[in-house]
């Protein structure tokens, strides 16, 4: 009889060829590849773009300035940081927080694919534009400027199932432009509605 991989064991498989990964050149300055944290067995995924300086540090994502936004944002749209799955469309550090290339997202997008097949979440957020287009163009969904359709619900197909996308600014604009954290949180409280309205919260 073959025995089914459980959450646990398939991620840490996944975790072990990440951090063994050399399809692009980021491996070389990394120091911690960051492949993501949280509860496997959730119904809502954040994908935000890559590891900056702290992630890089500790191996976890979203822990440096940006991350304490995503904290306050989780809070707004009540649910628990333990209870969620946060990961990266890259999972290493472009070197000075630069964005990540076309060429990096390519290599490193198959293990956000693996870790969707994994997690089977019912709501995904993409936060910011990078693992937005990366995951409209997954979902077949028209691809859209960020500007244009952020705080909104998306309904798609993913190979498991049908799955709600519902794109978010990345965090990081509260902390550099003006009046974003503002519209940001408008968004968190209208997925919050939403999560509300089909009942996941
Ligand atoms: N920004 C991201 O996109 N991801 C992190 O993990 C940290 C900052």
């Amino acid at each position: 009889m073959v025995e089914e991989l459980s959450k646990e064991n398939r991620m840490e498989a996944l975790r072990k060829r990440v951090a063994e990964c050399t399809r692009c050149p980021l491996y070389k300055t990394r120091k911690r590849p960051v492949v993501g944290e949280g509860e496997l067995n959730t119904f809502i995924m954040f994908v935000g773009e890559a590891p900056g300086y702290y992630e890089d540090l500790q191996g976890r994502p979203f822990v440096g300035a940006a991350g304490k936004v995503l904290d306050r944002l989780l809070e707004e749209i009540v649910v628990k940081r333990s209870s969620v799955y946060i990961t990266n469309i890259v999972k290493s550090r472009p070197p000075n927080n630069r964005a990540p290339r076309r060429e990096e997202i390519e290599a490193c997008s198959p293990y956000l694919d693996e870790q969707l097949e994994i997690i089977r979440p019912k709501v995904i957020v993409p936060l910011g534009r990078f693992s937005l287009a990366y995951l409209m163009e997954k979902f077949g969904l028209k691809p859209a400027p960020i500007s244009a359709i952020h705080g909104r619900p998306y309904d798609a197909s993913a190979p498991h199932g049908p799955v709600l996308v519902f794109p978010l600014y990345h965090p990081a604009v509260a902390l550099y432009k003006n009046g974003m954290e503002k519209e940001l949180f408008e968004d968190g409280r209208r997925l919050r509605k939403v999560l509300s309205e089909r009942g996941y919260i």
